[in-house]
Formats: structure tokens, sequence, C-alpha cells
């Protein structure tokens, strides 16, 4: 006996090799059935009408952060819940060298609360940097701090990390030299990963690139360019492409991933907004919206700016900067994934933390503006492959059920710039390992995510 069955589905199987209605199995977490019928189940479901995927994997998250240590830490769920009602059952974290430095507390503390979905992790270098006590990024690490970070960093991946994410615009002071010293503690292990927030965009997004590009090529990792869009998304778009594709070409292992935004968000304090940056945007202060806080929906202008920027450097804005038609471009590229770049605190940030996957499925692939599925590969067999995961991503027998049942004709972002936490329209169940996280659209309160450690050997 099955322990649910989902009938008269129709298959999106970013394989390929399903199609068609038809009927899927789960037993014991993963899928044990699929085709036109399927045997009996304690639990049957009618999804007349609706399409049934993988799950969605989400290379580019930032997590909900861990507070406290010890016996006392603790960590949210604010985030996990957007990712959750937006289709993702598994999510990336501790991307732009972000999140905790302690990867293995982090791990174990997120296994003992249980969590929404599948959660696996980056150790962000800029992290490491601040634990070590190296809270000026404006300058570079000396000899002694850099063996002493190489520690840290092993000591995390080590604890499980997929790889080492860099924020190189957040450290501004860490030349390529001490970035490339870190990265290559990630040869030391297993199938890990590289991943970077570049150093600078629109008219320095080329080098940027290059600077990636160039650290995946002399460690011989994988490397994953993080959100191309707020990097190259400002008239430097079919030149971007062009060099990740010409790396690609040469047998190098980059990729990119983008959000279906054209407005980035990060800290006003954060060094991208240091020096002549809105002159080279071609925008003005106006460009720049509030995202929380006491000024949360204002635009900015010279004075508020410089306010926040000395007072309340962690506030989070937004900045529409961006040409949508080129972030489209990068999307509808065949080496570029769907990453959501989630950041939410308190419910502000940016609405691409509960809208990117139906935003691409319902804004995009409806208008026509891109093929269903180039869109399915990009979130689900896509991103599996670039995690080495193989029983994840995908619909065949065998596989963790991960699964997201939709209404393609009414599945819709609803997140907004005001409402950034908005849960899409359209997802109709939502399922992690086998068990339903969402249902009609809310959550049901189990956590049955698993935490997806690298191998050790
Ligand atoms: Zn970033």
């Amino acid at each position: 006996m099955l322990d649910l069955a989902i009938e008269n589905v129709v298959f999106a199987d970013p394989a390929g090799e399903l199609s068609g209605v038809g009927a899927v199995g789960i037993a014991g977490g993963r899928i044990a059935a699929l085709g036109r019928s399927v045997p009996a189940a304690r639990r049957v479901i009618d999804g007349r009408g609706l399409t049934l995927a993988p799950g969605f994997i989400d290379l580019h998250m930032h997590e909900d952060p861990l507070s406290g240590e010890g016996a006392s830490a603790v960590i949210g769920s604010e985030v996990a819940a957007c990712q959750a009602r937006m289709g993702v059952t598994t999510s990336v974290g501790g991307n732009c060298g972000l999140g905790t430095g302690h990867t293995g507390t982090y791990l174990t503390q997120l296994e003992r609360q249980g969590s929404l979905v599948n959660y696996a992790t980056f150790v962000g270098y800029t992290a490491l940097r601040h634990e070590l006590g190296i809270g000026d990024e404006y300058r570079p690490a000396a000899a002694g701090e850099v063996a002493r970070l190489r520690e840290a960093a092993r000591a995390a991946l080590a604890a499980g990390a997929v790889g080492i994410s860099f924020g190189i615009e957040y450290t501004p002071g860490a030349p390529t030299d001490e970035l490339l010293a870190l990265a290559r503690v990630a040869t030391e292990f297993p199938a890990r990963l590289l991943a970077a927030h570049f150093r600078s965009d629109a008219d320095r997004a080329l080098p940027s690139i290059e600077e990636m590009i160039y650290l995946g090529r002399a460690t011989g990792l994988p490397f994953q360019i993080s959100h191309l869009g707020s990097c190259a998304a400002f008239g430097m778009m079919p030149a971007a492409l062009e060099l990740i594709a010409a790396a690609a070409a040469r047998g190098e292992r980059v990729l990119a991933d983008c959000y279906p935004y054209a407005a980035f968000c990060t800290f006003i304090g954060a060094a991208g907004f240091d020096g002549d940056c809105l002159a080279r945007w071609g925008a003005d202060y106006s460009a720049i919206q509030v995202a929380e806080g006491p000024y949360a929906g204002r635009r900015c202008d010279r004075a508020l700016f410089a306010k926040l920027r000395r007072e309340a450097p962690e506030t989070l804005v937004v900045a529409f900067v961006l040409r949508a038609d080129e972030v489209l471009l990068a999307l509808k590229h065949p080496l570029v994934l769907v990453g959501s770049d989630t950041l939410l605190r308190g419910g502000q940030g940016h609405p691409r933390s509960a809208g990117t996957f139906p935003r691409v499925l319902g804004r995009f692939v409806r208008a026509g503006k891109m093929a269903f599925a180039d869109a399915l590969y990009k979130m689900t067999l896509g991103p599996a492959r670039r995690l080495g995961l193989t029983d994840r991503g995908r619909l065949t027998e065998g596989a963790w059920a991960d699964l997201v049942l939709f209404d393609p004709a009414v599945l819709a972002d609803r997140a907004t710039f005001a409402e950034p936490a908005r849960a899409p329209e359209g997802i109709e169940l939502v399922l992690v390992n086998g068990r339903a996280v969402v249902e009609k659209g809310r959550l049901t309160g189990a956590r049955p995510g698993h935490i997806l450690r690298a191998p050790q050997q």
C-alpha cells in the first residue's frame, strides 16, 4: 500500500521522459510509482487540471539567521516558509560570502529544530573573516590571517558545507590571490563548488566575471556566478554571457544564476554603494528605496542615503537600476539557472524571496517569453546536477518525493516591493521527502526537510 497517490496530473518532467496525464505514488518518502495509474494508497489526491513537477531547487538564497550559541541557539523559519510556499523543496544558503561562520553548529541546530525544506549551505568567506575578527573589509588579510581563514574554511567543509562562497564586493580589500588561497581549500574535499557575488557591476562587470572565471580555472572547481543580473544587466549582459559561454566552451565548469527582477537588494552600508555607483548605474538617489526600518518604503535623496549609510548601514534597500530586458536575456541563456537570492528580515526585503519561481513560470513562460521546458530545467534538474544530487530534481521512481503541484493557468507571484513576503497563488501542494509542507497555499507545520551535507571522502 502506498502512502500517497496523486492522480490525473499533467507531468512536468525536466528530463523529458514522462509526458501527458498520469499519477504518482509515494512510499517511504520516495517516488514509488509513476504511470497512467498507480497501486492503491492510504491517501489519494485528485490532481485534475494541475501540473506535477519536481520541487524547485534554489541554489542561491540567504537563510534565516542563527541566533545564540550552544543549547540556546535557534533559527527562525521566515525565509524557509517563503521558500516552501513558492514551491522550493531544496535550498542552498551561505551565499554571497554571508551566513554563519559556524557551519557545523548551524546544520546541527537546523536538524534538531527540523527544517521545512531540504537545506544545504556554502560557507561564506566574509562571515569567516568577521568570525576571525577581520572586521575591516577594505584591507587584505595578513599571511597569518589567511592561514587561520583556511583552517576555518576547512572545518566548515568538513562539517558538510557544499563549497565556499565569496562576496567579493563586500570584501573589496581582499585581492584575487587571497580569494584563491581560500578557494583552494575546497579542492581538498570531494565534489565541492565555488560561488561568488562579483567584485563590481555595470562598467566593471566584465573584469569581475573574468576574475570569477579565473578562480574556477585556477582551482579546477565548478564555479557559480551569483545573481548575474545585478552584475551585468546594465547594458553589458550580451558581453557577459559571451565570456561565460567562452569559458564553458574551453571545458570550464562555470554557470550563473539569476533572479527575475530588475532591482537588486542589499545592505545600504555595503561597499557596492561606495563612490560613484549611481553615476555608473545611470541613476540618481531616488532609484534606491528603503526596505525596512523607520524609512521603509521611502525613496532616498542624498541626505537620507548618507544618513542611513552612516547611522544604520545594516538597513536593507532595493535599487531599481537593472535593465529588465537584460535580466530576461540572462534567464533564457542555457548556462544560467534560476536562483532566488531570497533575503528577508521581519517580512521586509525583496519580493524575489517569495515570488521568484512562480514569477518565471507564471509571468515569463505564460507570456511566451521563455519555453516551459527550459524554465523547468533551470529550477529542478539543472540545479540538482550542479549540486551533484542524483535523487532530487527529477520525476523518477526511487527519487525523493520532493514535488510541487500547481495550476499553470493561475500560477503567479504576488509578492511586491511593499509586501515582499506575500505568497504566490496557484501552488496547490508542496511535498518534501513525501510529506506535505504546503497544502492549498498554507503551511502544514510539517518539517520533513533533510540536511544535505556534502561528502567527506
Ligand atoms: Zn549577492
